[in-house]
C-alpha cells in the first residue's frame, strides 16, 4: 500500500529520527543496498535487533536484482492500520516505511517490508492512475520472492542455529497465498482480467484480485533475469494524465533501457492478451 502522509504521523516521525538514533546516524552514505534503521524500538516480544536484522537480510535479497545503485536510506516505523511507504521523505531523503507487525511474526515483517520496497523500486510517486493495481500486484510479487528466499537463506544460515527450523515457515506462507489466490483451473487469466479491469482500476485496495495478478505474475518474474530491473522504469516520472493499462505497459517498455527489459514487458502484454503484433 503507498498513500499520503499524515502530517502528524510525518512530525512524529521526524523527531524520532533526531531522538532515539542521533543525527549523525541519519548521514550515512546513498547505496546499492539502503541502509534500515528502525524509529520505533517497541515491536512487542521481538527484539528490535532481530526485527533490523530480518529486513535488512530482506532489502539485501531484493534491491540489487534491480542493478540500480544509490538508493536511500528506509526508515522503519509502526502503523496502527496496514503497512504503507509514505509519500513524504525524512530529512536526508530517506525513505519512510511503516509496518504493522509485531512480536516474532517474521513472516509477516518479510512480507511487507517487501511490498514496500517493491513500491520504492517501482518509483512509486503521487499521481494517482488508475493502473496502481497492478503496481500492487507487483509488489506482492516481491513479498512472494523475500519469503522464498529468506526461507532458503535461514534454511542455509539462520540467524540463531535453533530459528533453522522456521525457515520453512516463511516459504510455506508464501505458497498458502498462492494457492489460495490461483485461478480455477482451465480459466483464462486475459478472460478474467477482462472481467475484472474496471473493479481493479476503480478500487486500489482489492487485495484479492492484487494476490491474484501476483500468483499469476510470480512464474514469469522468476523465469526472466530482468524482470526484477526492469520495475525500476514502471512509472514514468514525467507522466501528467492518465493512460490506459495498455498505454501504461507500453509506456514502461519504451522505458527500459536493455532490449531484454522490452522482452520482459512483452510477456507481460501477451499475459493480459492486450496486443496483437509484436514490435
Ligand atoms: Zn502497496
Amino acid at each position: 500500500m503507498i498513500g499520503f502522509a499524515c502530517l502528524l504521523i510525518g512530525l512524529a516521525l521526524t523527531e524520532h529520527t533526531q531522538d532515539p538514533f542521533g543525527q549523525s546516524q541519519l548521514e550515512e552514505p546513498i547505496s546499492s543496498v539502503p541502509q534500515i534503521r528502525l524509529i520505533h524500538r517497541d515491536w512487542g516480544n521481538a527484539c528490535p535487533l532481530d526485527v533490523e536484522r530480518l529486513l535488512t537480510s530482506v532489502t539485501k535479497d531484493l534491491f540489487p536484482l534491480t542493478g540500480k545503485k544509490n538508493w536511500n536510506s528506509i526508515l522503519v516505523g509502526k502503523s496502527s492500520t496496514g503497512p504503507i511507504v509514505l509519500f513524504q521523505r525524512g530529512k536526508k531523503g530517506e525513505y519512510l516505511v511503516n509496518l504493522n507487525a509485531n512480536d516474532q511474526f517474521w513472516c509477516r515483517y518479510a512480507f511487507q517490508f517487501a511490498h514496500e520496497i517493491g513500491h520504492i523500486i517501482c518509483g512509486f510517486n503521487e499521481r494517482s492512475h488508475g493502473n496502481l493495481w497492478f503496481e500492487e500486484s507487483i509488489c506482492e510479487v516481491f513479498s512472494l520472492y523475500a519469503l522464498h528466499s529468506l526461507s532458503d537463506r535461514w534454511e542455509r544460515c539462520p540467524p540463531y542455529p535453533n530459528w533453522q527450523e522456521y525457515a520453512q515457515e516463511f516459504s510455506k506462507y508464501a505458497e498458502k497465498r498462492m494457492t489460495r489466490h490461483s485461478l480455477t483451473e482451465g480459466k483464462k487469466f486475459s478472460d478474467w482480467y477482462r472481467k475484472n479491469v474496471h473493479s481493479l482500476s476503480m478500487d486500489s485496495s482489492n487485495h484479492s484480485g492484487h494476490s491474484k495478478i501476483a500468483t499469476k505474475l510470480y512464474p514469469l518474474f522468476r523465469s526472466n533475469a530482468h524482470s526484477w530491473s526492469s520495475c525500476v522504469y514502471l512509472n514514468d516520472q514525467n507522466a501528467t494524465e492518465s493512460k490506459n493499462f495498455r498505454n501504461y505497459l507500453l509506456d514502461w517498455k519504451e522505458n527500459c533501457p536493455k532490449p531484454e527489459q522490452k522482452k520482459f514487458v512483452n510477456q507481460i502484454l501477451d499475459l493480459f492478451d492486450l496486443w496483437s503484433s509484436k514490435e
